[in-house]
Parts: structure tokens; C-alpha cells; sequence
């Protein structure tokens, strides 16, 4: 039988081509080659401040103010643009509030930033807060 061309067989190349879809929905899995998929799995050795089912957090190598952990989801998630299921996300969220208040920062206040792709400064693509805090952040982020 001859393959049928016409309208109800193209994809629209923004929204339904495969690629697009795949893009969306795929989420590797846990990876030998990213790091922080190392540090969630105990692989690599980190300042552990807190944790629970789903996300961990540490203190970042590199501290950007007096206070700084990264709280990461223990599956492998390249930044919340693939981010979808909202019981993971609930508790990674979560935990980054818990470290605030673990590390003493709730009165002051905090920041929570999530530096997505290139534009967004993202270095490791493995999704993570940043939890900023213990002097005054400046506002608009460089
Ligand atoms: P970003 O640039 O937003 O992707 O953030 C990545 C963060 O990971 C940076 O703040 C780094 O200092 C931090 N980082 C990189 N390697 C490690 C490591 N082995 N342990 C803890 N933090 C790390």
C-alpha cells in the first residue's frame, strides 16, 4: 500500500516532531561521567549537610558568600527545563528550605537560584539550588 502524504501526516517542526518531544520528556539516567550523579550516589566525597528520599545537599567547593550548598535531586535531571515530576521537585525545593533554616539563615534571608543552560551560567548539567546566604545579596544578578 502506498505511504500517504498530505496534511495529516506532517508534524509540526516546533511542537510534535519526535525530536522535540524526545527532548522534553527523556531524562538520562544516572551517568559514570557526572559528577554530581557521583556525589548523590556517596562516589565522590562531599561536605554532606542534609538529605532525604529524593535530593541531598552539600556544601558547595567554591563558596560565593559565607553560606553556600547545593541541593541536587538524587536522580540524574539536567536542569529543571527537563524537570517534570512535581513530587521530586516538591522535595528538593523542600530540602533547600530546610537547609536555610539548619544553617540559621531564615531570619536574615537567603537566596535560592537555579542557573539554567548557557545563558542561565550553568557549569554542571545535573539540576541544583544553589542556597546563598549569610550577607546581602545584590539585585539584578550579574
Ligand atoms: P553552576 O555553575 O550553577 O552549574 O554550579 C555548579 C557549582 O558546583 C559551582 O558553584 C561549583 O563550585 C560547584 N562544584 C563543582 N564541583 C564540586 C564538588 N566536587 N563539590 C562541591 N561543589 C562543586
Amino acid at each position: 500500500m502506498p505511504v500517504r502524504t498530505g496534511a495529516a501526516l506532517r508534524l509540526d517542526p516546533v511542537t510534535s516532531s519526535p525530536r522535540h518531544l524526545a527532548t522534553l520528556t527523556y531524562i538520562p539516567p544516572m551517568t559514570d561521567s557526572c559528577l554530581f550523579c557521583k556525589i548523590a550516589s556517596g562516589a565522590v566525597p562531599v561536605t554532606l549537610i542534609a538529605q532525604n528520599d529524593h535530593a541531598v545537599a552539600f556544601r558547595d567547593i567554591a563558596p560565593k558568600a559565607p553560606v553556600h550548598v547545593l541541593v541536587i535531586p538524587r536522580r540524574h535531571i539536567p536542569s529543571i527545563a527537563q524537570a517534570t515530576d512535581q513530587a521530586e521537585l516538591g522535595a528538593v525545593a523542600a530540602l533547600a528550605a530546610e537547609v536555610a533554616r539548619q544553617e540559621g539563615l531564615e531570619q536574615a534571608g537567603y537566596r535560592v537560584v537555579t542557573n539554567t543552560g548557557e545563558d542561565g551560567g550553568q557549569s554542571v548539567a545535573h539540576l541544583h539550588f544553589h542556597v546563598l546566604g549569610g550577607r546581602a545579596m545584590g539585585w539584578p544578578p550579574g
